[in-house]
């Protein structure tokens, strides 16, 4: 229901918490944050309920990072528990999701990854997202291919796309060793698959100060400061931060670093950001 996601010189939970409490009018049953980049690594605490008892599990045993993302859920697939509540981690646990919206195909999708040896903790369709991201992270890389005249196989080729120029195989490297691609180029082949509504946000711990963000359907921003960058599900959650706002439009994919932010379309083909600056306050 709230995302907030931050990168910038700033504590990363404070902003984060602040945050999803100016976006709290929205409703929500339960709360999470994940952040990265500090001393022990990616870090996770959620929490069923109010703000407050995030608040307290972060209190009980803090955590620091140099980027992170935050969500209040208000759930669709499953009871608002603390298993249920966002972020959603991959299989690996260095990969995190936060999701509003719903993911329409996700049983057919679970079936899928469950039978490729995927575990899952959760009952929620968020999940599935974190999975199928981590699915292309680790199998797959992309390869310019021409218009579907390739003879190599592959369960990505074409789904959910006209645009084949960045498909995908999923054979191994001359030297045995696997193919790797970038998170934002496993972020946009997941997204290829997803059929339902989505605004994402996503974080690897193996890719530091990097945050991905993603839209088709339920809204979300991205916040342009000066050094520091945010992403948010609606404007009052960062507008405090920062009033240049891009207002990510369906089919959008956003690359946000300690360097600036970066948009494209889900086959990687680059957009200007139209970065408005909001005059009015919440
Ligand atoms: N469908 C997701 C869930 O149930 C996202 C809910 C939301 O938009 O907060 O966890």
């Amino acid at each position: 229901c709230g995302i907030v996601g931050y990168i910038g010189p700033q504590s990363v939970v404070p902003v984060i918490i602040e945050g999803l409490r100016r976006l709290e009018y929205r409703g929500y049953d339960s709360a999470g944050i994940a952040v990265a980049g500090g001393p022990s690594g990616l870090e996770l605490r959620r929490a069923p309920g109010k703000l407050r008892n995030l608040e307290t599990a972060i209190h009980a045993s803090p955590i620091d990072g140099t980027f992170g993302i935050g969500h209040t859920r208000w759930a669709t697939h499953g009871r608002p528990t603390e298993e249920n509540a966002h972020p959603h981690r991959d299989g690996s646990g260095t990969l995190v999701v936060v999701h509003n919206g719903i993911v329409e195909n996700y049983l057919a999708l679970k079936k899928e990854l469950i039978a490729k040896g995927h575990k899952f903790v959760s009952e929620t369709d968020t999940e599935i997202i974190a999975h199928l991201i981590q699915d292309a992270y680790e199998n797959g890389h992309p390869q310019v291919i021409g218009h579907g005249r390739n003879q190599t196989a592959s369960p990505y080729a074409g789904t959910n796309s006209a645009n084949e120029s960045e498909a995908v195989v999923t054979t191994l490297n001359p030297d045995g060793t696997r193919p790797t691609i970038s998170l934002e180029t496993a972020v946009r082949i997941a997204v290829k698959r997803i059929t339902g509504a989505f605004a994402i946000g996503v974080l690897s711990a193996l890719e530091p100060n990097k945050l991905v963000a993603a839209r088709m359907g339920p809204p979300a921003v991205i916040g342009i400061g000066d050094g520091e960058f945010f992403l948010a599900s609606d404007v009052p959650g960062i507008l405090h931060h920062t009033r240049n706002i891009h207002f990510l439009a369906d089919g959008e994919l956003a690359i946000l670093t300690k360097d600036g932010v970066t948009l494209t379309d889900f086959d990687a083909k680059p957009l200007p950001l139209k970065v408005q600056r909001i005059t009015w306050d919440p």
